[in-house]
């Protein structure tokens, strides 16, 4: 069966989309730890990050990184920073998240948006791609 993300690709399911290429896919993570808050996942479905082949894992760094360049410029924040876990979709994703202070990192703190900034949100970062 597919994963949750894998039915995002694909338009099944609905999503706040960053970026795409041929490779991998970016949206915003839908129960936010910040505004801004996104998913980068690899359209190949694999479950752990580190058995994904070097040059899969590679790019999906530097896609990665792109989208976390874009959305310095488009989110206030002190800096960009990055997680990746796992444990609720085994289906690999780098979150990046914009951080004002260490409990933005923590997964503890949600942030509630509607719809409308959510879809802002997703604009601002792809138009500094
Ligand atoms: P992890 O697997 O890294 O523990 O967490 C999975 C992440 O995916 C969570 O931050 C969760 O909010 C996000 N997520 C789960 N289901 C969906 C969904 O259907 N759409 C979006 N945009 N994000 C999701």
């Amino acid at each position: 069966m597919s994963s949750i993300f894998t039915k995002i690709i694909n338009g099944e399911i609905p999503s706040y989309k960053v970026a795409e290429n041929d490779n991998f896919f970016a949206f915003l993570d839908i129960n936010p730890n910040a505004k801004g808050h996104t998913l980068v996942v690899p359209k190949k479905e694999v479950n752990k990050l580190f058995d994904l082949e070097e040059s899969l894992y590679n790019d999906l760094m530097s896609f990665s990184r792109k989208i976390a360049l874009a959305m310095e410029k488009a989110i206030p924040c002190e800096r960009i920073g990055v997680s990746v876990i796992g444990l609720e979709v085994p289906h690999v994703h780098v979150h990046l998240i914009p951080l004002q202070k260490m409990e933005d990192i923590q997964f503890i703190k949600k942030v509630k948006l509607l719809p409308e900034e959510f879809e802002e949100l997703a604009k601002a970062i792809s138009k500094h791609l």
